[in-house]
């Protein structure tokens, strides 16, 4: 018999945000309609409630905001460092004044809930812009040359997981290089994005540094294909990602790629079993699995298999599903019902391919995006859940009996984005994290973020690093190509 704690409802309120019925593009400082007039509405997943109607950018609006960017990069780009890092100061400075608003704002718009909205995803983004706002005049030492220049205007695709903080991860490196940007938030999530753009002239930031279309893929193709860009940041679908890098061939713009994964979270036989277990719920439930580094295949030494699995099924049980505004939730809404129609898809593979699913008995909302969390064992390595990435609250657990094998099967993915080790033993994380083919490896704990630690993929989950020292690199002309350098050093830890 599980005890669950009852919580008394705690709504977060919503009147500390205000959304207008409609929004424009923003091009060269000012709000604009889109030039053929479209527009398309945003829903809050966890209603179904329409927020607003923003506008869907055309190929020619995609053209005005690249001469834009263009005109402003003359400017910006000859500033002196320590003048853009004031601006960035600034933008930081009013994203902590305003984070209460944008975290309503984020969550209503996106389905996650409160608790991350306010203590992860808006302490990050501002993080971000502090972080890179400090190396905004150090560039040349930041070890890519004694003169580094910026690349020009960059254009910027994000998803929907994360909308504030890829936003953040994409404009921050970008305008401490001396860049110019024309970002396009995902389609199901544009709303914090165009606070931003709010927050650029609260900021007093020259006119066309940042600019911000809305609309669906079209809008993206057109501003990633466009001859008027220098540098293509994108972080979505590895599906997408391959038609941008198709896109891109035989051009000189720089592309950096972050796509999918299918993290493996190892657990030895001697890691502490409570701690572990809040790692996997963490790795795994945090943003409902809608993490491209989530820890979505639990590989978990065989000898503690049923213990760990118990725990496992007793911490599921006490997981609060519901109202993202609640401050008491743990798992909000699925972003949008076309996401919710592909975890329900792939996790009725997982039963129909022959694996065992459970998920703890919960309530869900009857409006809205829902998904309970949900755990599938008898998997194994060729099942389309242990393969494919799902997106969603849903873990698929494989066992092992030695390192080795825990290796092998944690490197048998198409992706390589992310893995966590759970031992007591430092000698065996050190062995083992050495071994892992993934741009983060994660001991004894999961999902930690920090703007100086750069963060990207191998293989199939795309290249380039953000973050860090290293996310200036993507923006720098003189810098060294990061994919071709970082293939090198792979190819030598292989050996
Ligand atoms: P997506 O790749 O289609 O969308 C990501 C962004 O790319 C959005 O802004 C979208 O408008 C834009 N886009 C779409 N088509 C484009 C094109 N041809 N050219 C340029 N931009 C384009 O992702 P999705 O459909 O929202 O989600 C599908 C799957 O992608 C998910 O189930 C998940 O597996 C994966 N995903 C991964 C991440 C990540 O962080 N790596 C984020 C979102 C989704
Ligand atoms: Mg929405």
């Amino acid at each position: 018999m599980i005890m669950a704690f009852e919580y008394a409802p705690a709504p977060e309120s919503r009147a500390v945000v205000d959304i207008a019925p409609s929004y424009g593009l923003f091009i060269d400082g000012e709000f604009r309609e889109a030039s053929d007039g479209k527009v398309f509405k945003t829903v809050s997943p966890s209603t179904e409630e329409v927020l607003s109607e923003v506008a869907q950018a055309s190929a020619e609006d995609v053209d005005a905001a690249v001469k834009a960017a263009r005109k402003a990069f003359e400017k910006w780009s000859a500033l002196p460092g320590a003048e853009r890092a004031k601006y960035l100061f600034r933008i930081a400075r009013i994203i902590q004044e305003r984070s209460r608003e944008l975290a309503v704002l984020e969550t209503l718009d996106n389905g996650k809930p409160i608790k991350e909205t306010r203590d992860a995803d808006l302490p990050l983004v501002a993080a971000h812009f502090f972080y890179y706002a400090g190396w905004a005049d150090k560039l040349d030492h930041a070890g890519f040359g004694a003169d580094p220049r910026p690349l020009g205007v960059a254009g910027q695709v994000i998803p929907w997981n994360f909308p504030l903080l890829m936003l953040a991860w994409k404009i921050a490196p970008a305008l401490a290089a001396g860049n110019t940007v024309v970002l396009k938030p995902a389609e199901t999530t544009p709303l914090s994005a165009l606070f931003f753009a709010d927050i650029c002239r609260q900021a007093g930031l020259p006119k066309g540094v940042v600019n911000i279309l809305t609309g669906d893929g079209s809008t993206g193709a057109a501003l990633v294909g466009h001859d008027g860009i220098d540098k293509v940041a994108f972080t979505g679908s590895t599906g997408v990602g391959k038609q941008i890098a198709r896109t891109l061939a035989g051009t000189d713009k720089k592309l950096t790629l972050e796509l999918g994964g299918k993290g493996a979270n190892i657990v030895f036989d001697d890691a502490p079993i409570d701690q572990a277990v809040e790692g996997i719920v963490n790795g795994i439930f945090f943003n409902q699995g809608q993490v491209c580094c989530a820890g979505s295949r639990l590989l978990v030494q065989e000898s503690i298999q049923d213990e760990l699995l118990d725990a496992l099924k007793r911490r599921m049980s006490t997981l609060r599903v519901g109202d993202p505004l609640d401050k008491n939730t743990d798992v909000g809404a699925i972003n949008s019902a076309e996401q919710l129609a592909r975890i329900t898809a792939l996790a009725d593979s997982g039963e129909a391919e022959g694996a065992e699913r459970w998920a703890p008995a919960c309530e869900l909302p009857g409006a809205g995006y829902w998904f309970a969390p949900t755990l599938f064992t008898n998997v194994t390595q060729a099942h389309r859940i242990a393969r494919e990435e799902i997106f969603g609250p849903v873990l698929s657990v494989l066992t092992f009996r030695t390192p080795g094998e825990a290796v092998a099967k944690a490197n048998n993915s198409q992706y390589g984005l992310s893995a966590g080790i759970w031992t007591e033993k430092g000698s065996r994380m050190l062995a083992v994290a050495g071994k892992l083919r993934a741009g983060v490896v994660w001991a004894n704990t999961f999902n930690k973020f920090d703007p100086t630690s750069p963060f990207g993929g191998y293989k199939e989950s795309g290249f380039g690093r953000e973050g860090g020292r290293h996310g200036l690199e993507a923006y720098l002309a003189g810098a060294a190509e990061p994919s071709n350098e970082r293939s090198e050093r792979e190819g030598e830890r292989d050996r």
